[in-house]
């Protein structure tokens, strides 16, 4: 019964910002699980690189090029989707960016607007077209790729941005889901530590920064793509069914600290 609760045996997932990392392990996450899996990415070499790769090991996966900052984009994916899957019942809002060691007082305008731009309003837009078609149905798991940033300050890299946008992502996860509890739509988000993905290859090239961040994380290490990916299956999963709103730390330790 208890296994049972994973299964996503004839469920349609999306996940954006799937190409790579974060995105691309929880494809397979989900796919294991059963789901039929749409990685949708602005990338779209990468998309195909994936796609195939993944069909290549005999997953149920489909591709659409996204870019989650065109909201009309945004709407017109949707509307594909649903026309070729009939419908979608989980959605991973993964797709951000960070821009980071950039000072609060010198940081440019287009340096504040993108990273707002892809980690909060993009999710937003997503949030709001899949949203509305699992309300129609009734049902639906929404799961947002926030931040420890968002709780933590991260040091030593200046990144107001960055931290503002997924404090802003955790509180936009508990007002949806506060909105769609009660309406069949569960609204979760995971916080991760450091995660070794292109995001962060810069590290490994700034020794200061590598011991400041692997120094200040209990567990002593950086995470993996796929130790999220767990977590977002879980939250996907009728395994957390009565689980919306929660932002769920998947840190090493780092916020003991
Ligand atoms: P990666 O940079 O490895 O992958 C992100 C993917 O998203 C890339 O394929 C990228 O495409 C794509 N992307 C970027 N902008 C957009 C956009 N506007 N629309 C659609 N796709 C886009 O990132 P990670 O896997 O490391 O991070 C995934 C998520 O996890 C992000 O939200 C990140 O903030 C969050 N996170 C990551 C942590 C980490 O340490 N790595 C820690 C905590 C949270 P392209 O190749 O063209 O850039």
């Amino acid at each position: 019964m208890y296994l049972d609760k994973f299964k996503l045996t004839g469920k349609v997932a999306v996940v954006t910002g799937a190409g790579r990392g974060i995105g691309l392990a929880t494809v397979e996450a989900l796919a294991e699980a059963g789901a039929t899996v749409v990685l949708t990415d602005m990338n779209q070499d990468l998309l195909t690189v994936s796609t195939v790769a993944l069909h290549d090991k005999g997953f149920n996966v489909d591709s659409e090029q996204l870019d989650v900052t065109d909201v009309a984009g945004v709407q017109a994916v949707h509307d594909a989707i649903i026309a070729r899957h009939g419908q979608v019942d989980i959605l991973v809002n993964n797709a951000g960016i960070a821009i980071s060691n950039h000072p609060a007082e010198t940081m440019a305008d287009e340096v504040w607007n993108k990273v707002i731009d892809v980690n909060l309003n993009g999710l937003f837009w997503c949030c709001r077209a899949f949203g509305r078609s699992m309300l129609e149905r009734g049902s639906g798991s929404i799961v947002n790729i926030g931040s420890m940033s968002g709780f933590i300050v991260n040091r030593p890299q200046e990144q107001a941005n960055y931290n503002a946008s997924k404090a802003a992502v955790h509180h936009l996860t508990r007002s949806l889901a506060a909105e769609w509890g009660a309406r069949g739509v569960r609204v979760n988000a995971v916080a991760p530590t450091y995660i070794d993905t292109e995001m962060n290859k810069y590290v490994y090239q700034d020794p200061d920064m590598y011991r400041h961040w692997v120094g200040g994380t209990p567990m002593d290490r950086l995470g993996r793509p796929d130790e999220v990916a767990s977590v977002i299956l879980f939250l996907a999963s009728d395994a957390s069914s009565l689980m919306t709103g929660s932002i769920v730390l998947a840190d090493g330790g780092y916020v003991c600290w």
